[in-house]
């Protein structure tokens, strides 16, 4: 198997060597952007499986980076792993209006974050289902061609929205913990941060409009896709 890259945009000398150091220890191609501008250039040309991305960047800040890679069809399924200094800027920068994957706060753990890198490449490989194609309450969700759709409009998901809905519109009716959920979108074992998933479902639920309702809240437990009757 190929190797797999990661684009590394940060501004910060010794973030960009601890990681790239032990990154290419753990076999990754490792590419480096020290501002905003670089790193979308660098994103364009190496085309990464992932991106980790600094919040507070020069040029062009992380979250304009993030929006301008989620815009391009070229680069719009690249996951990006962001790092954010405070952890209240977390709604945003899950949130719809973003798109990123998943977060890490500084200062980080070395080994926590390589193990989130690792989960979110792992998902995207994950292949665990038979059906490509759930079609469940005006919602149509289209796994092979990474499309969905509600009452026959296209949607603009993350990759992990996508795989939530996937995960809830196959089993009508069953309550997901979050624990799973996040685990489904993830990869195994994984640490888990419950609230990840709620800030992913909000936004899935606003991007659902008027059928924002087949998402039901568990309490105490997580979530489900409303049942058919
Ligand atoms: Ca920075």
């Amino acid at each position: 198997m190929a190797k797999q890259t990661i684009l590394i945009i940060e501004d910060e000398p010794s973030i960009v060597d601890v990681l790239t150091y032990n990154l290419t220890k753990e076999g990754f191609d490792v590419v480096v952007a020290a501002d905003g501008q670089e790193g979308l250039r660098r994103a364009q040309t190496a085309l990464p499986d992932l991106v980790i991305l600094d919040l507070m960047l020069p040029v062009i800040d992380g979250l304009d980076v993030c929006r301008q890679l989620r815009s391009d069809p070229k680069t719009q399924d690249i996951r990006i792993l962001m790092l954010t200094a405070r952890s209240e800027e977390v709604d945003e920068i899950v949130g719809f209006s973003m798109g990123a994957d998943d977060y890490v706060t500084k200062p980080f753990k070395l080994k926590p974050l390589i193990h989130r890198v690792k989960a979110l490449l792992r998902r995207a490989s994950v292949d665990e289902q038979s059906r490509d194609v759930v079609s469940v309450q005006g919602i149509e969700v289209d796994r092979l061609n990474h499309v969905a759709k509600v009452d026959g409009r296209e949607l603009q998901l993350t990759p992990t929205e996508f795989q939530l809905l996937w995960t809830l519109a196959q089993q009508p009716g069953r309550a997901f913990p979050r624990n799973e959920l996040l685990n489904r979108c993830r990869g195994e074992d994984t640490p888990s941060f419950e609230r990840t998933i709620d800030v992913h479902i909000r936004s899935l639920r606003q991007k659902l409009e008027h059928r924002s309702r087949v998402i039901e809240t568990v309490r105490g437990v997580g979530y489900r896709f409303q049942s058919k009757d």
